[in-house]
């Protein structure tokens, strides 16, 4: 047992008299470990697309803005179980681009593979929840996978089960734009399928059936309220925000939270600066992302050439026109909302770091006490919190293989 689980267990055997007493004497630490006594799990990043481009070494400490996740900033930051997303921007659905997409989600699956099997003295592959608690009572990372966006699959229902038997275990169902699977929030052409098509029907059911998580970031208001329809499990958002804090298509709006809790799901708060608050729009970063946006088709890329310049160009402009991001106490707003407007049991941080994901004074997954420090002084306490760094996504997740009849 490795010092953080032995928080973990004087802090529920000592109860609330210890917490009280330490805050009096030293707040910093008592944050601390708070936050190493809880379970963090980040539930979405997207940094096998470092991982492919070459010359990213997860074992080796990078710095943010370039690099936002590495296994020491990992470790630094207390993270327990990191969601690594294989993410395809979509395409026109052509057979060409399906069978790139492919590809790429593949190249991307065994990148992780081969990183987390040179690290396997730190770290592990964890398919299911009760991996991610084995792996972190062995002071180890569990690394899980995710699928941004279901363009990979094509039209093939089989692809759902040939990505879970390879270790993904959410799949978010479209990205930025509609796919075969349901309708985005933000594609500029408006909805095509009312919501989620017949075929999304049946990856959501498929996914019921092996036990993978449904993810609704990204997907229609109309496609959201189909997937909870449908699903026999509940479902998660692994990179969402609140939309009456910062308004916008890709949040998720009261209505949208009432009837995800309802299902017995989670929000996972988004920590890219757009999504927590008003973008400026009169900044040089906005200006130049909105040209660098236009230059690349809205991220619909020709080519893998294309796509690996237009991510240079992106951290580029992020690091010679930084933006003015919005903060912890910003972030944590749109926790306080869905806690008010649900209740404890229904929210939790994906960061969507390496993936635009970032705030001022949470720059990398190093900074995540910090957040812990912010819910420590608007009052929550260490089994809230507990809840929010990731008891509450492993509930849903234990949901969902229970729903599919895993032990
Ligand atoms: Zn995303």
């Amino acid at each position: 047992m490795r010092p953080r689980n032995v928080f973990r267990v004087a802090l529920v055997s000592m109860g609330a008299c210890f917490i009280t007493t330490l805050f009096a004497q030293e707040p910093a630490l008592a944050v601390q470990r708070i936050h190493q006594g809880a379970i963090v799990i980040d539930t979405h990043t997207d940094t096998p697309m470092k991982l492919i481009n070459g010359q990213f070494d997860l074992s080796e400490r990078h710095e943010a803005p370039g690099s936002r996740v590495d296994f020491p900033r990992l470790r630094e930051g207390n993270v327990d179980a990191v969601f690594f997303a294989l993410f395809t921007g979509q395409r026109k659905r052509i057979p060409e681009y399906y069978r790139e997409s492919y590809d790429l989600a593949n190249q991307m699956l065994d990148s992780i593979l081969v990183s987390v099997h040179r690290n396997k003295e730190t770290a592990g592959l964890a398919t299911c929840s009760s991996e991610i608690i084995r792996l972190s009572d062995q002071g180890k990372t569990a690394v899980c996978i995710g699928m941004e966006n279901g363009f990979p699959l094509g039209k093939d229902i089989a692809r759902v089960r040939e990505f879970y038997d390879k270790g993904v275990r959410y799949i978010t169902l479209c990205h930025s734009a509609n796919n075969d699977i349901c309708d985005s929030s933000t594609d500029p052409q408006g909805p095509e399928n009312n919501g989620l098509s017949s075929f999304g029907q049946q990856v959501v059911a498929e996914m019921n059936r092996l036990g993978m998580i449904i993810d609704v970031s990204h997907i229609s208001d109309k496609a959201f309220f189909d997937v909870i329809a449908a699903s026999k499990a509940p479902v998660i958002a692994s990179h969402s925000s609140v939309r009456s804090v910062c308004n916008g298509h890709r949040n998720m709006s009261d209505t949208m939270i009432r009837a995800l809790s309802r299902h017995g799901g989670v929000i996972q708060i988004c920590i890219l600066g757009a999504y927590v608050a008003p973008e400026d729009t009169t900044s040089e970063n906005f200006h130049k992302l909105e040209e660098l946006r236009l230059k690349y088709n809205n991220w619909q890329y020709k080519d893998d050439e294309e796509r690996k310049a237009a991510w240079r160009a992106y951290d580029s402009i992020e690091t010679c026109f930084p933006p003015v991001l919005p903060t912890i106490a910003q972030a944590v707003d749109h926790i306080d909302h869905v806690v008010k407007l649900v209740g404890i049991d229904y929210t939790g941080i994906g960061s969507d770091f390496d993936g635009g994901g970032g705030l001022a004074d949470c720059v990398d997954v190093a900074d995540f006490p910090k957040i812990t420090a912010e819910l420590v002084k608007r009052g929550y306490n260490q089994e809230e919190i507990n809840k929010i760094w990731g008891g509450n996504f492993l509930r849903v997740f234990r949901e969902v293989e229970k729903t599919a009849g895993h032990e």
